[in-house]
C-alpha cells in the first residue's frame, strides 16, 4: 500500500495513526495517510522558526525568482500533477488541470511581491521629517485546506504568505494528500530554502494543535462553515489573525430576457461540472416568471440527459465520481430528504452506477424542481451534482432569495438587461457576483472572499488582501537632525488633518 508521509524538515517519527484515501472511480483504497499529532507540528514549526527570518531578509527580487521557478517546475508537471490529483479526488483531469492552473494563476500573482510590498513615503511630513510604511511577514503562517481544491487552495495561501516573506505550515485535506506534497517539494526543488514549506498530515487533533501552536500567528482556513466558524472563532480568541472561508449555496438568477441557449450550457456546467464539488458552484437555479421556468425546465432537461459521467482518467466525461462513500450517501441522502418535503424529483440520481466499476462512487445528475425556502434541502449545502430549482415571482422576489441565505459566496444573475444587473449587482448581499458569468472566481489580481457563513474575518484571500493577511505594517517617522545646533532643526509632530 502507498503511504503519504508528511513533509517536513528531519526525520519523521512512525505514524500511529493513519486515515484511507480513496480510488474513488474504483472505489478501492489506494494509498494511507500519516496522521500527525501536536509533537510533529511543533517540530516543523521550530524548523520554520529557524530559516524563516533569513527568509525574510532575502530581498524580494530573490523571493520572486523562487516563485517563478517553481511555477514552471508545477507547468512542466502539469500532467502527472493532475493524474494524480484526479485519481484521489475524482474529477476529470482537465477539472484537475484547472485546479492547478488557477492557483498557478496566484504564484503568477505573488512573483510581482517587489511591487506588491512596496511601502509607502512622505518627504517631508515636518521639518527634516519622513514618514514611511511598510509591510513586514508575520513569521510562520499556516493553512487549513479542503478536499475539493487540492492544488489551487494551498497554492492560493503558501504563494501570497511565502512571497511575503513567511514561512508556511500546510494541513491539506487527508482526503486527497499526495499533491500539496508534491507542491512542497517542487517549491523546494525551485530553490525554497528548506523547511520554509512544510506540510503536516492530520484531522481535527492537529487542526488544533495549529489553532493553540504559539508560534503560529495567523491561519488561514477554507472548508466547510461549522468548521471554519470554530477554527475563526477560537483562533481569534487566542489573539491570532484568522480568515476563514466556509460553505455556500451559490444562486443563478434567470431574467425571462436571458439568452437561454448560452443559460443552460453555463448552468450544467456550472451545477454539475466536478460533480457539484466546488464552493462556487451554482447548486440552485431561480427562474423569473412562470415562462421562464417552464422554458428552462424544458431546455435543461434534455441538456442533463446528455450528460456523460466517467471514471476520472475518462477523457470524454463531463464529471466523475464524488469523493468518498461517504459523501455519495450523504449527497444521495439530501435528494431523499427534498423529496420527502415535496419538492418534485425531476430528474434522479440516487442509485446510478457506472458498468464495469459499480463500487466507484458515483452520483447520477440530479434535478429538483418545485424547491422553497423552506425545506432544509434548500438551506443546506449538498456538494453534489444536484440542481435546485426555486421559481420566483419578480425581480424582487429573485433578489432575496440569495440576500436572506445563510451562505453568500457567489451568485450570478443572466440577463440582457444591463439595469437590472447593475441593480442586481448593488444590492445582492452575496460576496462574489457574476454577470451573465456563472462561476465569478475572481482573477488572481483581485481578490476572493464570500460573505455571512461563507466567509468569517476581514480580509480576503489573494490579490493584494492576501498579502495584507500575511503581513502587518510598520509606520516609521524619522528625523535625521543636520547636527548645526541652531534649533532650525527642532522636531515638529505632523498634526492630523
Ligand atoms: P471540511 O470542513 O470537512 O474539511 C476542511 C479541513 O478541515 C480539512 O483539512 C479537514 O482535515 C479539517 N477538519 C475536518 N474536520 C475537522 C474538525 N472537526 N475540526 C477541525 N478541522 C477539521 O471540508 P471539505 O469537505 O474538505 O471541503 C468541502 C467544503 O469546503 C464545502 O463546504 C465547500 O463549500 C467548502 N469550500 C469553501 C470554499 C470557499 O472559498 N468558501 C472553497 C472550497 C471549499
Amino acid at each position: 500500500m502507498r503511504q503519504i508521509d508528511h513533509f517536513i524538515l528531519g526525520e519523521t517519527p512512525p505514524a500511529t495513526r493513519k486515515h484511507q484515501v480513496w480510488n474513488p472511480s474504483t472505489g478501492e483504497v489506494q494509498a494511507e495517510v500519516a496522521l500527525g499529532d501536536a509533537a510533529l507540528l511543533a517540530r516543523a514549526v521550530e524548523s520554520a522558526k529557524r530559516v524563516q527570518p533569513q527568509w525574510a531578509v532575502t530581498n524580494p527580487q530573490r523571493r520572486a525568482r523562487v516563485m517563478f521557478a517553481f511555477k514552471a517546475l508545477v507547468e512542466a508537471e502539469m500532467q502527472s500533477l493532475a493524474e494524480l490529483l484526479s485519481s484521489e479526488h475524482g474529477k476529470t483531469i482537465a477539472d484537475a488541470k484547472g485546479d492547478i492552473q488557477r492557483g498557478l494563476e496566484v504564484i503568477e500573482y505573488a512573483c510581482g511581491i517587489p511591487q506588491i510590498m512596496k511601502g509607502e513615503y512622505t518627504h517631508g511630513a515636518g521639518p527634516g521629517i519622513d514618514v514611511y510604511s511598510w509591510r513586514q511577514p508575520l513569521g510562520v503562517g499556516a493553512g487549513i485546506t479542503p478536499f475539493n481544491f487540492p492544488a489551487m487552495i494551498p497554492m492560493w495561501m503558501f504563494g501570497m504568505a511565502c512571497a511575503a516573506g513567511n514561512a508556511f505550515i500546510l494541513k491539506p485535506s487527508e482526503r486527497d494528500p499526495s499533491v500539496p506534497v508534491r507542491l512542497a517539494e517542487l517549491f523546494l526543488k525551485a530553490g525554497a530554502p528548506e523547511g520554509l514549506l512544510q506540510v503536516v498530515h492530520g484531522d481535527k487533533e492537529m487542526v488544533d494543535a495549529i489553532i493553540d501552536h504559539p508560534d503560529i500567528p495567523a491561519i488561514s482556513f477554507v472548508g466547510s462553515s461549522d468548521i471554519a466558524h470554530y477554527i475563526y472563532a477560537r483562533g481569534s480568541a487566542l489573539g491570532k489573525r484568522v480568515q476563514a472561508f466556509g460553505g455556500a449555496k451559490n444562486h443563478g438568477i434567470v431574467m425571462p430576457d436571458a439568452d437561454m441557449d448560452q443559460v443552460v450550457s453555463d448552468l450544467v456546467g456550472a451545477a454539475y461540472g466536478s460533480a457539484g464539488e466546488r464552493c462556487m458552484a451554482l447548486p440552485v437555479v431561480v427562474p423569473v416568471g412562470a415562462e421562464t421556468a417552464e422554458r428552462l425546465k424544458e431546455l435543461l432537461i434534455p441538456a442533463i440527459h446528455a450528460l456523460r459521467i466517467g471514471v476520472s482518467s475518462d477523457p470524454d466525461a463531463h464529471y466523475g465520481p464524488v469523493v468518498t462513500p461517504e459523501h455519495k450517501a450523504r449527497i444521495e441522502q439530501w435528494i431523499t430528504t427534498a423529496e420527502q418535503e415535496g419538492a418534485e424529483i425531476v430528474i434522479d440520481g440516487r442509485g446510478f452506477t457506472l458498468q464495469g466499476h459499480e463500487k466507484g462512487f458515483f452520483v447520477g445528475p440530479t434535478l429538483i424542481d418545485r424547491v422553497t425556502p423552506q425545506m432544509k434541502s434548500y438551506q443546506e449545502e449538498i456538494f453534489g451534482p444536484v440542481l435546485q430549482i426555486v421559481r420566483a415571482a419578480d425581480f424582487e422576489e429573485a433578489l432575496r432569495l440569495p440576500s436572506q441565505h445563510q451562505y453568500g459566496n457567489g451568485v450570478a444573475i443572466f440577463t440582457r438587461n444591463g439595469h437590472a444587473a447593475r441593480e442586481f449587482a448593488a444590492r445582492v448581499n452575496v460576496g462574489m457576483v457574476g454577470i451573465n458569468v456563472p462561476i465569478p472566481v475572481p482573477v488572481a489580481y483581485h481578490s476572493f472572499g464570500g460573505w455571512k457563513r461563507s466567509g468569517f474575518g476581514d480580509i480576503d484571500q489573494y490579490g493584494v488582501e492576501g498579502m495584507r493577511f500575511w503581513t502587518k505594517s510598520k509606520k516609521i517617522t524619522q528625523r535625521w537632525p543636520d547636527g548645526g545646533g541652531d534649533g532650525s532643526n527642532a522636531f515638529v509632530i505632523p498634526t492630523m488633518g
